[in-house]
């Protein structure tokens, strides 16, 4: 077990104590585990039902987390997924009690109600007049099963949030006791987990799971769910807990709903916005009005990786109360809307002229098929070599330049434009390939697009001194000279090799002086291996690399051969 924790007999204490110091409107009660409104006082005093709930750990950030005006006036924490004592229960309703008296929002579960229960029974025999209500909105289980109820789940904090707003217009507790009933049972929660949660004190985790399985309807305290299944693509998972929980409220066509898309602890947002994406567009399509919608961790299982979906159905009252201010560290307020048109359609970006198309036959347009060939066939070696010494992406932004080059080359410019080519490359790769070597390729066919369209011809001696401006713009825009270990060790070489040969020649003898190019980088990128890594993502494992020649200088070898190679079969 590995945990950010101080010890575990001191987890709750610890935690609660973070939460009160970042929060001035909460306090913590001294010696106990409840979090209170800071202006818990004044609010009873001003004729308001004090609310309170509560229960074991491990929910944050419930209930603490709902504490403040317009939702609870306080929460009992008990011990990681143990019910709190009744007496801490009694403490709390002594602390916020005030002439309106106090609502008790309950989980189903045994403990909670019988330490809550016993408390109100006590705080009644005191005088102060308390309510409880039970939330049971986990719809895995049957309604009246052989167990101890339906569990109470994420569905709770929809009930927090309506009958504080309630308590909060000056409702007397009759009301709002009922406000919070009727909104208990319009609700329908269930969850399905991915990987199981360890109690602190316990050590190791409630349950296990192999890599592919998932557990469906589980509670929210590492206890095994109703069935256990292989892991589905989101859309799946979504579609199976939405049709459960519909059927069980019994949704039918335009009836109207709040939803809540909860995280168990440990999904990423990524993952929680896959899972909400589908569940908006499967409640589109079972044509349920979604009026509003929240997505985010309201009641978790400590880490557990997984989420739970609740459903309630709401009309214009209910709407209000959840849309009513309430000032708290976890409800986010003023939010929940659903988009309409969440799609808006992207800048058209200019239409390159219309005209003459790059023809076929083109010595141009074969050596472009030659480069993009060679690039798709090296994604394997490029990913491997990127593995090792970066992030393992470059084969990818390779070959996804290659095939959408050749998927575009069709509305490429004519040959007899040849800037206007490059310049076109330059725009198909500025627009696929991110990364590092995306940008540095559009900057090199750019150079090299205005050298071209600058000289007006294009002769063996434009395209050396292109060559020679797309490596300077590499160094331009990504600051990497010879000795770096990047790619512009086989780029400069190559450019400096590539003139020298075509000075000797007179600017003869093409192929001679690609020739002398292309072992230029070839030596370049084999001198590589022996550099230290000290720009892009390399250098973050410095000498680690070393042995191993950078990948983005291999690649320019291999297009520079494939450029000569369609050259010659050419001649
Ligand atoms: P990343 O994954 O780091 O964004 P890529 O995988 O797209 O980058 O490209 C990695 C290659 O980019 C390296 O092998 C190296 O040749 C080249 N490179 C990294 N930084 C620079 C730089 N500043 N200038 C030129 N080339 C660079
Ligand atoms: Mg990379």
């Amino acid at each position: 077990m590995k945990k950010l924790i101080n010890d575990v007999s001191g987890v709750v204490p610890d935690m609660l104590d973070g939460l009160a110091a970042l929060n001035p409107g909460l306090s913590l009660l001294q010696g106990s585990t409840i979090i209170v409104r800071a202006d818990a006082e004044a609010a009873a005093a001003r004729g308001e039902v004090a609310l309170i709930s509560g229960g074991g750990s491990g929910h944050e950030p419930a209930h603490g987390g709902y504490v403040g005006p317009g939702m609870l006036s306080a929460a009992v924490a008990g011990e990681v997924f143990t019910s709190p004592s009744t007496d801490a229960v009694l403490d709390a309703i002594r602390a916020v009690a005030g002439p309106a008296g106090v609502l008790l929002i309950v989980k189903n579960y045994t403990g909670d109600r019988f330490n809550f229960g016993l408390a109100a029974e006590i705080a009644r025999a005191e005088g102060i007049a308390v309510e409880m209500i039970i939330v049971a909105d986990d719809v895995a289980l049957s309604a009246h099963g052989e167990h101890a109820g339906r569990r109470g789940l994420a569905g709770t904090v929809f009930v927090h949030k309506i009958a504080g707003a309630a308590a909060a217009e000056g409702r007397s507790l009759r009301e709002v006791a009922q406000i919070a009933r009727d909104t208990a049972a319009s609700l329908g929660t269930m969850g399905v987990a991915l990987t199981p949660c360890t109690v602190p004190a316990a050590g190791k985790p409630g349950f296990e799971l192999a890599d592919n399985e998932i557990e469906w309807g589980l509670g929210i305290h590492g206890e095994p769910g109703v069935e256990r299944g292989a892991l589905e693509p989101a859309g799946q998972i979504t579609g199976r807990l939405l049709a459960k929980i519909i059927d069980d409220l019994a949704l039918k066509p335009d009836d109207r709903v709040a939803l809540l898309v909860n995280n168990l602890g440990g999904t990423p947002s990524s993952e929680l916005s896959i899972v909400a994406g589908s569940a908006l567009r499967y409640l589109r399509e079972h044509k349920i009005h979604v009026e509003r919608a929240w997505s985010g961790t309201f009641l978790s299982a400590l880490e557990m990786a997984g989420i739970s979906l609740t459903l309630l159905r709401v009309d214009d009252q209910r709407l209000a109360w959840l849309d009513a201010a309430a000032q708290t560290t976890a409800w986010p307020a003023l939010s929940g809307r659903v988009a309409q048109a969440s799609v808006k359609p992207a800048p058209v970006a200019p239409v390159t002229a219309s005209g003459a198309r790059l023809s076929r036959d083109s010595s141009l347009r074969r050596v472009i098929e030659a480069v993009c060939a060679c690039l798709l066939e090296a994604e394997p070696v490029l990913t491997e070599m990127d593995q090792r010494v970066g992030d393992g992406d470059l084969g990818i932004s390779m070959s996804r330049a290659a095939r959408s080059i050749l998927g575009e080359i069709d509305t490429y410019p004519s040959e007899k434009t040849p800037g206007a080519v490059l310049r076109t490359m330059s725009a198909t790769i500025r627009r696929v390939v991110g990364g590092t070597s995306g940008p540095l390729y559009a900057v090199m066919l750019l150079r090299a697009a205005v050298v071209i369209e600058q000289s007006g011809e294009s002769g063996t001696k434009d395209w050396s001194a292109a060559f020679t401006a797309a490596v300077d713009g590499v160094t331009a825009l990504g600051g990497a000279h010879p000795g770096d270990r990047t790619m512009v060790d086989a780029l400069h070489p190559a450019a400096a090799a590539l003139q020298t040969a075509l000075v000797k020649s007179g600017g003869i003898d093409t192929d001679e002086a690609l020739k002398a190019a292309v072992d230029a980088a070839t030596s370049g990128a084999t001198q590589t291996a022996s550099m230290t890594p000290r720009l892009g993502r390399s250098s973050y494992v410095g000498d680690r690399a070393l042995g191993f020649a950078d990948p983005g200088a291999h690649a320019v070898r291999l297009w520079l051969a494939a450029i000569r190679s369609a050259l010659d079969t050419q001649a």
